[in-house]
Formats: C-alpha cells, sequence, structure tokens
C-alpha cells in the first residue's frame, strides 16, 4: 500500500489535486478553503494568486483566499 505519498517539491509532474469548488490547489483531505474533500486531478493551466482580495484574476475565477489554483477543472 502506499497511501503515505508526500508531494515533494518544484519539478514533479504528478498532478496535484484541485479542489471541485474554489479549484485551489491543496494537500491532504480536504480544501482549506470551502472544507470540501471533493477534489479532482483532471484541470487544465494554473494560476497563482498572490492578492486574491485587489486581484481581477481572483475575483473572475471566484477565488478567496491566496494561493495556487487551476484554471479549469472538469
Ligand atoms: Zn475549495
Amino acid at each position: 500500500m502506499d497511501t503515505s505519498r508526500r508531494a515533494g517539491g518544484e519539478g514533479k509532474m504528478s498532478k496535484k489535486k484541485a479542489c471541485k469548488r474554489c479549484k485551489l490547489f491543496f494537500e491532504g483531505e480536504e480544501c482549506p478553503t470551502c472544507k470540501t474533500s471533493q477534489a479532482v486531478t483532471n484541470w487544465k493551466g494554473r494560476i497563482n494568486i498572490i492578492n486574491s482580495k485587489e486581484s481581477d484574476i481572483a475575483k473572475k475565477i471566484g477565488a478567496e483566499a491566496d494561493g495556487e489554483y487551476a484554471i479549469k477543472v472538469t
């Protein structure tokens, strides 16, 4: 069994999990923003939101917190 796998830094090609609701990438059981465990690994594009309160892009994608988001999830 391999349930203790960790993402180890940049440059790995393994697909990260993105929250199905807010599209935030997260590790672990649930999204820190909307507390859902619904995640998808089938996403396209990534964007880093660093100023979610001011950012037009954040508003556009519905980002409520800073972090890295998927642009599109399926
Ligand atoms: Zn979320």
